[in-house]
């Protein structure tokens, strides 16, 4: 679509080709009520991923009141369309969603924006701070340094402000075009306490550039080039051990100890 773009700046173009119609905005309320229980997904796989399997699973993983409907725009990108806004706000809290361990990357529905404009590069993502010491397993510090990876969204503590537990939980807005963060090293007091990051429903990524995402720019990993080939990311950033709790907006907590 972008190519398309480009080559009509190129031509020389008629009055009529290059005057504007004013579109109002008095879309139905039908049409509104659509767009406020409608999300667009699009499936990050270099292959097609099939129209009905893909709802056929959502359906069973998601767990709302009615299956929402895909609909096909482009190549694994859909309109997800819900029976109602609970159920979409439902999906919207638990992500991220993976469908054969390939990331669906969700957006909000907005209906004046074409939707080749929508970018898929950013995700939320629950990440586990491994190995804080316990006065570094706080809001704060989990603000701190998950600001460093992406934007923090929540962390996941308890009344008293902290985290109980082995590991921090907290859950960032992450570029998927870029590589995962692995850790982070803190000084504390003058001590230096390595932080291993593991994470939740991490989907399939490059255990090259370690990236969840490519798209048209392929690979940018230098390991060819470089001294060490030891490979760089693997399935160990992969958390396990998801235990359901009901009436929790994050719809996964960990396992007390895991
Ligand atoms: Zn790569």
């Amino acid at each position: 679509m972008e190519v398309l773009e480009d080559k009509w700046k190129k031509l020389r173009l008629l009055e009529e080709e290059v005057s504007d119609i004013i579109i109002e905005d008095n879309v139905s309320e039908e049409l509104r009520y659509k767009e406020q229980r409608s999300l667009v997904g699009r499936m990050v796989s270099s292959r097609t991923i099939s129209r009905e399997a893909l709802e056929a699973t959502m359906a069973k993983i998601w767990r709302i009141n009615k299956a929402a409907k895909f609909m096909k725009v482009s190549m694994n990108i859909f309109v997800l369309v819900f029976e109602n806004q609970e159920d979409k706000l439902r999906v919207w809290a638990g992500r991220p969603w993976l469908f054969d361990n390939n990331m669906l990357a969700l957006r909000e529905f907005e209906a004046h924006i074409p939707l080749h404009r929508i970018s898929f590069d950013h995700e939320s993502f629950w990440i586990r701070m491994h190995n804080l010491p316990l006065s570094c397993m706080t809001k704060e510090r989990g603000v701190q340094i998950g600001s460093t990876v992406g934007k923090v969204e929540e962390v996941d503590v308890q009344d008293d402000g902290y985290g109980w537990g082995s590991y921090l939980r907290v859950r960032v807005y992450m570029n998927l075009t870029q590589p995962l963060a692995r850790d982070r090293t803190l000084e504390v007091k003058g001590e230096s306490v390595w932080v291993p990051f593991s994470y939740e429903k991490m989907p399939r990524i490059c255990f090259s550039c370690g990236c969840i995402v490519h798209w048209t720019n392929g690979c940018c990993s230098v390991l060819e080039d470089s001294e060490n080939k030891e490979v760089q990311y693997g399935a160990w950033l992969r958390a396990t051990q998801f235990q359901r709790v009901k009436n929790s907006s994050n719809f996964f907590r960990r396992e007390e100890g895991g």
